[in-house]
């Protein structure tokens, strides 16, 4: 595995890669790797020559200043594991490389960032597609590979593909979970035992609303959910909401005729965690 610390040298090393004409499938992250982010790499190796993976904590993307601050940062034990994966080339440039300067654009997402996380951080968004586009701009990949875990981010990072006339294919992935339910998060590392021990009645409350679902309506169903979380006193539920999984409007009646997706953000002490589920009623 190579280890690419700046930009200028991903250049060549891409550069050489695209004469070879070989193709190339991305993963991006923000390390404190686990299983979710690793399946990535396994979907992007079955469908592709080469597996670049960046690590890249993205200020821009973080609109409350100590999260950022306390985000775990082990690119040893990161490098270690994606030793053992699929992993060609490891992209891991400093701030300076990323923003030389202000980056000010902005971007039209629709309704994509008016609801649930768009909503709730104010920036956060724009933050991605800042990074998303750049990265994409200097991997040059083929296909890159996203978690189905942060849902609404895959919606965004699809608009702006097409908005911003990428080549790229992209490919979103299912969610990969601790034993008990959990969704693998970078962020579970930073609870406590008696955290930990709690978190998993946010994937137990999600998976029991899929039965609650079929003798109940939408909304009874979405305050059975938020009933159940807060009910615990290490959780406060910032939003829970059933959505279309295209266009992530607010499902009101089981009969519409679309995909639908229950998409949650928790609180637990100051960590934050969010989930998803898929309804099928
Ligand atoms: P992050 O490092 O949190 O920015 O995540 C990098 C990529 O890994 C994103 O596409 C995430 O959606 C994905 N990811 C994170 N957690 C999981 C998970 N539990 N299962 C599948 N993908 C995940």
């Amino acid at each position: 595995m190579k280890i690419v610390k700046n930009s200028k040298e991903l250049e060549r090393v891409v550069g050489q890669l695209k004469v070879q004409n070989r193709s190339i499938g991305f993963v991006p992250t923000m390390g404190a790797l686990h299983q979710g982010h690793l399946s990535l790499m396994e979907y992007a190796d079955k469908e592709n020559d080469i597996v670049v993976v960046s690590i890249f904590v993205n200020p821009t993307q973080f609109n409350d200043k100590s999260d950022y601050a306390k985000y775990p940062r082990i690119l040893e034990s990161d490098i270690e594991k994606l030793n053992k994966v699929k992993c060609d080339i490891v992209f891991t440039p400093e701030e300076s490389d990323m923003y030389p300067e202000e980056d000010k654009r902005q971007f039209d997402f629709g309704n994509l960032d008016k609801v649930m996380e768009g909503k709730h951080r104010p920036g956060h968004f724009r933050g991605v597609a800042l990074i998303v586009s750049k990265l994409f701009e200097m991997v040059k990949p083929d296909r890159a590979y996203f978690g189905e875990k942060d849902f609404q981010q895959v919606a965004i990072i699809k608009h702006i593909t097409k908005q911003l006339k990428f080549d790229v294919e992209i490919v979103s992935c299912p969610i990969i979970r601790e034993e008990d339910g959990l969704a693998m998060s970078s962020r579970n590392m930073l609870l406590t035992k008696a955290q930990r021990e709690n978190v998993s009645l946010i994937s137990e409350t999600l998976f029991e609303a899929k039965k609650i679902a079929k003798n109940s309506s939408v909304s009874e169903t979405k305050d059975w959910v938020i009933r159940t979380i807060n009910d615990n006193p290490f959780l406060k539920v910032e939003y829970f909401d059933i959505v279309d999984t295209e266009t992530l409007e607010t499902i009101k009646e089981w009969s519409q005729n679309v995909d639908k997706v229950g998409c949650i953000a928790v609180h637990v002490g100051n960590i934050r965690l969010i989930d998803n589920v898929r309804f099928y009623s």
